[in-house]
């Protein structure tokens, strides 16, 4: 029958988002554009891998080609690059949801980048992240795809030349593949090299020489097939013939990364249950690291047939972890969300977090520097299980480094902090904020500073929350240094100074005097034992939240009402002992200069006074009395 050929050919139109990308693969200058390639196979092998899958239950979709293979086919003369598969294929329905629309979330993801992103990054951003089957049209003016889906006997096809619209069409069978897909690129004048059997060959075994899945090269239309990656699983290999590179190019090809893996973790388990692990933390942070769905990507194989990688084998903290597990003892033939609630799966899942962690833990010890990298990039992700996985805990805090007051911009353990305790010192002392340098820099450490004690300094949004978890390190508790009491007072100054004598009588009438004209804005107003330079600060209620926690909250609209904050006046401050000798009777003044403390305090926060307009007219007030 070949009245389904004579249909004509419907014309739509692309997503609007799809639209946006195409227009700058179209238009793409980006120098490497090797990439489609790697995009484009890594696809195929999909489609054979979902092809493995399905057949387990229907082994009559595999009919009697059961053997998986992508097929290159270079034709220099009609400048032409195809790339064939025998795997799942698609019906005309999918070829238009696939190819018109953008689904998956790392698509999203850049579109979203690239929203923002300036014309220089673009061409980068193409580079990191691949961007799937549309990147073939940085190389083709036109693509033509036809598929036939496994079990069925009809084939469409889909065609674009990339600028706005594709048309869909049924073909006759006969001209389609006999079951899998085919992407027929119509090369652009400056890609002709990609019909070159050399380039050809040796970009797609770096890129991708480690796909699961066989690859062929036809060097014309008629030349026989030669092979030129042997689909062999890596990970099935002994370490002993498994080289650097080999990792390395794994590690790309299946990661989707572009960098080197800064640790390489490759194992068989032998006990109660036999699998394999290959897995990799990489170099560089990957783009999707704080997708909001957070989900890892390590992939699930049962016996070398890839069954899912939603089965979230790690935690959601070690989500930047890529590879995969491969169990023998999984069963085949259930379904995905069967194996998900398996106890073996279960099982794996504990051990190779465990596994992981304790890699880490190794690292840390015999490669510092590279450890801290891997630190840099990924600690604040880490520290998510600080608070998600109660039971590793002590494992998460041995393994967490931070920038401390004492450290000179260095990363240290909490080892190393409980190793430098003072005597009558029994917190671990901290301070949040959005930026280091502030953090560092901020009055209420003054006290911790003249006294010689660490504080750590939080910069990351999660430290706010597992701090206030109530853990602790070694039987030391996590204390606010902007939180309650600073009961410093047992702690001797750092140049064996005693701590000052208790504010006179003037100035705790002053600081009674700012409390009452502050009145409902602040839970409380007292002297301060922390401050040494600066003249006031604020700080949270002993049980309150901790300040930074509370705007982050606030900021994400999660908190009604926040708590009033404490004002600590610093009784031994130049200002406040001015300010305290005042008369009674200049009750403008002194009214003014209660206003301003706390605005004072409000702003060294990076908060605006709680008035602005009253707080400058008070300030000029208070500049006119100086100046008068
Ligand atoms: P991704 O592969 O990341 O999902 P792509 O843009 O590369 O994104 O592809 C979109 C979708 O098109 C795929 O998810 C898949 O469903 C379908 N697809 C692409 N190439 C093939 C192929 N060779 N065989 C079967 N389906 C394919």
């Amino acid at each position: 029958m070949t009245t389904t050929t004579e249909a004509a050919p419907e014309t739509r139109s692309f997503e609007a988002d799809v639209a946006k990308l195409l227009h700058l693969m179209v238009h793409s200058v980006y120098s490497d554009k090797d990439v489609f390639l790697r995009e484009l196979i890594s696809n195929a092998a999909d489609a054979c891998e979902k092809l493995r899958y399905e057949g387990l239950s229907d082994p009559a979709l595999l009919g009697d080609d059961g053997q998986p293979r992508i097929t290159v086919t270079l034709d220099a003369e009609a400048r032409r690059l195809t790339i064939e598969d025998n795997g799942i294929g698609m019906s005309e329905a999918e070829l238009a949801d696939a190819l018109g629309t953008i689904a998956r979330s790392g698509t999203k993801a850049f579109m979203d980048k690239i929203a923002g992103a300036k014309d220089a990054q673009e061409s980068h951003l193409i580079g990191q992240f691949g961007v799937g089957f549309y990147s073939a049209f940085m190389v083709a003016d036109r693509v033509e795809v036809i598929s036939r889906r496994a079990g069925t006997d009809t084939a469409a096809s889909w065609a674009s030349d990339g600028l706005g619209t594709y048309t869909i069409q049924p073909v006759d069978t006969a001209d389609a593949p006999a079951r899998g897909t085919r992407v027929l690129l119509h090369l652009k004048e400056d890609a002709t090299s990609y019909t070159e059997s050399y380039t050809v060959e040796r970009t797609i075994k770096t890129q991708s020489g480690h796909v699961p899945v066989p690859i062929f090269l036809k060097d014309a239309p008629d030349a026989e097939p030669k092979q030129i990656a042997d689909g062999a699983a890596l990970w099935t290999k002994p370490k002993s013939e498994i080289t650097a590179e080999d990792y390395k190019d794994f590690y790309r090809s299946a990661a989707g990364q572009f960098d080197e893996p800064a640790l390489t973790l490759h194992y068989r388990a032998e006990g109660l249950h036999e699998y394999t692990v290959l897995a990799f933390v990489p170099e560089t942070k990957p783009f999707d690291l704080f997708d909001p769905d957070r989900a890892g990507r390590m992939k699930l194989y049962v016996r070398r047939v890839f069954i899912t990688d939603e089965a979230q084998i790690l935690p959601r903290y070690l989500r930047f972890v890529r590879g995969l597990v491969d169990s023998n003892d999984l069963p085949l033939n259930v379904s995905r969300e069967m194996i998900q609630e398996s106890p073996v799966l279960a099982a794996i899942q504990k051990a190779v977090a465990n596994r992981v962690l304790s890699e880490l833990d190794k690292l840390s010890t015999s490669d510092a520097d590279r450890y801290v990298k891997l630190w840099e990039n990924f600690g604040a992700v880490l520290k998510e299980g600080l608070y998600e996985d109660y039971a590793r805990r002590e494992t998460l805090l041995g393994l967490a480094r931070f920038k401390t007051t004492a450290s000179g911009g260095e990363w240290r353990s909490l080892e190393d902090y409980v190793g430098g305790l003072k005597d009558n010192q029994t917190a671990i002392y901290y301070a949040t904020g959005t930026d280091l340098d502030r953090l560092a820099t901020s009055p209420q450490l003054e006290g911790f500073r003249a006294r010689g004690i660490e504080v750590l300094l939080l910069a990351d949004q999660v430290d706010s929350f597992w701090v206030a978890s109530g853990m602790d390190y070694e039987g030391k508790p996590f204390k606010s240094v902007t939180q309650g009491l600073a009961d410093l007072s047992l702690i001797p100054l750092a140049d064996g100074e005693h701590p000052a004598p208790a504010a006179s009588e003037a100035v705790n009438g002053f600081i009674a005097f700012v409390k009452e004209t502050l009145g409902d804005a602040v839970a409380d107003v007292r002297a301060s034992d922390r401050l040494t330079e600066s003249a006031v600060c604020l700080v949270a209620p002993e049980h309150g939240m901790d300040r930074q926690l509370e705007k982050l909250l606030a900021g994400a609209g999660r908190l009604d009402a926040a708590a009033k904050p404490v004002l600590e006046i610093n009784p031994r401050h130049a200002l406040i002992e001015k300010l305290s000798g005042l008369e009674t009777g200049d009750a403008d003044a002194r009214a003014d200069a209660a206003h301003l403390l706390f605005d004072e305090a409000r702003i060294a926060d990076g908060e605006l006074p709680v008035d602005p307009r009253a707080f400058s007219a008070r300030l000029m007030r208070a500049l006119q009395r100086g100046i008068g």
